[in-house]
């Protein structure tokens, strides 16, 4: 089935290694849409709530976050924010760790998060979803909710295991509870290029899942890590870094894939 095209496709950042860069993805992906004038909502499901607190959002009851929406209390229309970086935020705190328990005895528990998407597609381009660092009952919402999955990922020696773990579950998933499922793209982060060994796997990734891989490699940049104590995306921290530059250059790739438009390569102000 086609969706009309000014419906929201939505996007899980998952991979279920922590540490890989999904929330640093989120968020900063989740600004550079922004920054290229697309409607975004990013949804945090890691009860962690590091996407929530990178985007500058502390101190929140769980009535008032994606709990309350998965466990039918609330809408997300309810329970979005506005952030100061140009898209929404539906939030996340400790209380959605409850969440896995409470969805068990709860109707269509896996569908919860698609059921509540359904109602905002029409108000955004992008719906990005930060999925927890885990297969677990939350993150099998987001990959029901999702139409595609972005896999960020270190390119270190146990990465491509990892890897086969998760196109395991994401078969499953597509078998069993979303049909429409399909890997957006893998993407390389915190990248050191003067690693023998980064280069050999991410060589291999390429052979393996070619178009699949993201032409854009994040590197890894001191700048990135530091934005997020700051509650900013690392565009509205240092534009001109190496970090914001490659997160900018993501949302391009991405808009390319999906618009077959391409904008000016380097947004740069530097
Ligand atoms: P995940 O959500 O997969 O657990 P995070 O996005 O939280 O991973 O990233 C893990 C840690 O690495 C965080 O402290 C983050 O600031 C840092 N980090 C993420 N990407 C980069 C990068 N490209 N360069 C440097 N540090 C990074
Ligand atoms: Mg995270």
């Amino acid at each position: 089935m086609n969706r009309e095209e000014n419906v929201a496709k939505v996007l899980a950042v998952t991979n279920q290694k922590g540490g890989v860069g999904k929330s640093t993805t989120a968020v900063n992906l989740a600004a550079c849409l922004a920054d290229a004038a697309q409607r975004v909502l990013l949804i945090d499901l890691d009860p962690q709530g590091n996407a929530t607190t990178g985007c500058g959002i502390a101190k929140l009851k769980g009535l008032l976050t994606v709990y309350a929406v998965l466990i039918g209390q609330a809408t997300i229309d309810d329970n979005r924010l506005k952030t100061a970086y140009g898209f929404d935020l539906l939030p996340a705190t400790r209380d959605l760790a409850g969440a896995e328990v409470d969805l068990i005895s709860l109707e269509r528990r896996e569908f919860r998060l698609r059921d509540a998407v359904q109602a905002v597609l029409a108000n955004y381009d992008f719906v990005l979803l930060d999925c927890p660092p885990a297969l677990n009952m939350l993150t099998v919402n987001g990959l029901v909710a999702a139409d595609r999955v972005m896999i960020p990922m270190q390119c270190e020696y146990y990465a491509l295991e990892g890897l086969t773990d998760l196109v395991t579950t994401l078969k499953k998933v597509r078998a069993n509870l979303n049909p429409r499922l399909e890997i957006e793209g893998l993407l390389r982060t915190m990248f050191d290029p003067r690693s023998t060994l980064t280069q050999q796997v991410s060589k291999e990734l390429e052979s393996h899942f070619g178009e699949k891989v993201y032409r854009t490699i994040v590197p890894r940049n001191v700048r990135l890590a530091e934005a997020p104590s700051y509650g900013k995306p690392v565009i509205f921290f240092d534009r001109a870094s190496k970090g914001a530059q490659a997160y900018l250059l993501l949302a391009d790739e991405l808009l390319a894939r999906h618009h077959g438009r391409f904008q000016s390569a380097v947004r740069t102000t530097n």
